[in-house]
């Protein structure tokens, strides 16, 4: 493939040794991870940007974790955006401003002087033409040579050390904060791929929805994240009466703040709807198996990747359900970087990603 004419200072080899690195890119709508080949997970942090907004104007105050901790605390002069919330780019801006934020971090100030590096995102299976142009773009902006992307279930599975470029049909599904995403894929191709906006953060609302209701305590996106992540669980037990862990919030009847005790038992009857609506997901994408790839399934069995495949039991849920085996991925929170990075090393990967999307400046 023709490469546009950067010609003089930029050629020397000084500048390409860098300039030749590539990198990958699972921007989630939870958290980005930057994966570059040799040097291991150089990113990792949440997808979220906080403005300053003086006078009508506004400003880009933190991103990542430094973002992350304003979230919810802030003066009315501040405000925290999730540029991927549910799924989708909901701010294209402020989602450039992040990408580009992230690649410099990334890259330290070497992005400044090099031809800049390849890029392999992991996008959606369900972004849109004009979410895809958006990345692509807002990448190149920050100094990338070309953008290649790649839908985040095939890279989950690369990523996973899933038989991809076998005739065998491997079961993906990726949980990640804003959807779940499932794929079949076999010979290095998605043979079905379906997105549904369920994931952790309608996990987060159901528990706080829980609280409100059953104590009449109001608790934050960010406490019911964490009290998920501390004693959330999929399946009720009996056990689950017995582990508690604490959260305060507001109680809405009298208007005071207080803390209150929640059980595992309480957070599995929170979260049982959030956690069919994925079995379901994933029984449609079941159904859309053929006979041949099916009988794989049933002897492989499914991998579960993403931060919400961390939910306790959710793979206990998922076997029972779907009658099969059910395994979590080792790294399921970098597997999709991980897998993009891989991909971007295969030629033939790199003529899959020409036929999705090629960047020309
Ligand atoms: P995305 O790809 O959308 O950015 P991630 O794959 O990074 O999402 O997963 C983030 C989601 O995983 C968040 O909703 C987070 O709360 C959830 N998560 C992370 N760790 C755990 C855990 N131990 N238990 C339950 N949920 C978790
Ligand atoms: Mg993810």
């Amino acid at each position: 493939m023709a490469e546009h004419g950067v010609g003089g200072l930029m050629d020397f080899g000084l500048f390409k040794s860098w300039g030749s690195r590539p990198m990958a890119i699972d921007l989630g709508t939870a958290n980005t991870v930057i994966y570059i080949p040799g040097d291991g997970i150089v990113l990792n942090e949440p997808s979220v940007v906080a403005l300053d907004i003086a006078n009508g104007a506004q400003r880009v105050r933190a991103v990542g974790n430094e973002a992350k901790v304003l979230m919810g605390k802030t003066a009315d002069n501040i405000r925290t955006y999730r540029p991927l919330k549910d799924g989708a780019i909901s701010d294209l801006d402020l989602a450039e401003q992040m990408i580009k934020h992230f690649i410099a971090k990334a890259t330290g100030s070497h992005s400044l002087m090099a031809r800049g590096p390849e890029i392999a995102f992991g996008v959606s299976s369900a972004s849109t033409e004009v979410e895809r142009r958006a990345i692509q773009a807002a990448a190149i902006n920050a100094g990338a040579r070309d953008v290649w992307l790649i839908e985040k279930p095939v890279a989950a599975a690369i990523g996973a050390g899933l038989p991809v470029e076998e005739p065998v049909g491997s079961m993906v599904v990726d949980i990640g904060g804003g959807t779940t995403e499932v794929a079949i894929i076999a010979l290095k191709r998605p043979t079905y791929s379906i997105s549904e906006r369920v994931g952790g953060d309608k996990m987060d609302d159901a528990i706080a929805g829980y609280v409100r209701t059953k104590h009449n305590v109001e608790i934050g996106p960010v406490s019911a994240e964490r009290i998920k992540m501390e004693i959330g669980c999929a399946l009720a037990t009996s056990e689950g009466e017995k582990i508690t862990g604490s959260v305060g919030g507001r109680d809405v009847t009298v208007g005071n703040l207080c803390e209150i005790e929640l059980t595992q038992a309480e957070m599995a009857e929170a979260l049982h709807d959030v956690v069919q609506q994925i079995v379901e997901v994933v029984g449609r994408a079941l159904g859309h198996a053929g006979a041949e790839i099916a009988s794989d399934i049933i002897n492989h069995g499914l991998v579960l990747t993403g931060g919400g495949s961390l939910l306790k039991d959710l793979h206990t849920v998922l076997r029972d359900e779907t009658g099969l085996p059910v395994h979590v991925a080792p790294e399921p929170l970098t597997c999709v970087a991980i897998g993009a990075a891989r991909a971007l090393e295969d030629p033939e990967y790199r003529t899959e990603f020409a036929s999705v999307a090629r960047s020309h400046t």
